[in-house]
């Protein structure tokens, strides 16, 4: 019996480390869900509207299950993720770098999600499609490895390990972090979203540019702070946790902005 779950646990672990799920399942649950919380009354009625009773957390990660789609209809979606730049510390440097980057990425995709959602004229299908991806996509920008460095993957091949376990620095941002602290989604979110009226006026305020910005320079930092070879336990996470729950937090205040600011 033992060997058994031995084996399926071992099956488990090879089937998930394939897969590099972007702030993972409780992480872009925990931003959808904040997200909610900060819906204006008419962005809800017309996200109800459109996608059903379903709240947000719900659908914040079918972006990333569709990874595994093999009849190849969401081959393209898989660059829409991230956007790997090289490492600035100017933000006009790093604008430029932006806007330079051949597209579709996730800079390019947000802007063109967010159109297609405005645009009457989209096929009330497709316009669905694009909030769920809009929803999920928004939360990956907070995630400061999807604006990491182009020779690296955003950190995917920077080989680390994790308790012991051999995985690679993109990963324990991904998910590591998160699910370390052992909250449900709902539980987490209802830790971090407590922020003052103010304060959250103060986080959703600036361009696209400025928060993708604002995720480089904690990418350029994490790199800094995390070579190839390094070895993560308790340390790391007593250093970077804060740093950790502040982007799930301003992932959820900002995606409810760009919401309301769509509907
Ligand atoms: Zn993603």
């Amino acid at each position: 019996m033992k060997s058994i779950y031995s084996k399926i646990s071992l099956v488990l672990c090879i089937t998930s480390s394939l897969y590099s799920y972007a702030w993972g399942l409780t992480g872009h649950r925990i931003i959808a869900e904040i997200a909610e919380n900060h819906l204006s009354g008419k962005a809800k009625r017309e996200i109800r509207k459109m996608m059903g009773q379903e709240r947000l957390a719900y659908w914040a990660n079918w972006p990333d299950f569709i990874k595994s789609d093999t009849t190849g209809t969401w081959k393209q979606a898989s660059a829409w993720h991230y956007v790997n730049i090289d490492p600035q510390t100017d933000f006009k440097a790093f604008e430029q770098n932006l806007k330079a980057q051949a597209g579709p990425n996730l800079y390019s995709q947000i802007k063109t999600l967010s159109a297609q959602i405005k645009d009457e004229k989209t096929a009330e299908k497709d316009r669905k499609i694009a909030l769920i991806f809009l929803i999920h996509m928004v939360g990956d920008l907070t995630q400061p490895l999807h604006t990491g460095r182009s020779e690296d993957l955003g950190g995917n091949k920077i080989n680390v390990t994790y308790f012991g376990d051999k995985t690679n620095l993109h990963s324990v941002w991904d998910g590591k972090l998160v699910d370390s602290q052992k909250y449900s989604y709902t539980e987490y979110a209802k830790l971090l979203d407590i922020k003052s009226k103010e304060e959250v006026a103060q986080i959703q305020s600036g361009t696209l540019e400025n928060w993708l910005y604002d995720s480089h320079l904690i990418a350029n930092k994490i790199y800094a702070q995390t070579p190839e070879g390094s070895k993560l336990s308790y340390e790391y996470q007593y250093k970077f946790n804060d740093t950790m729950e502040r982007q799930l937090l301003y992932g959820g205040l900002r995606l409810a902005k760009v919401l309301n600011d769509l509907f």
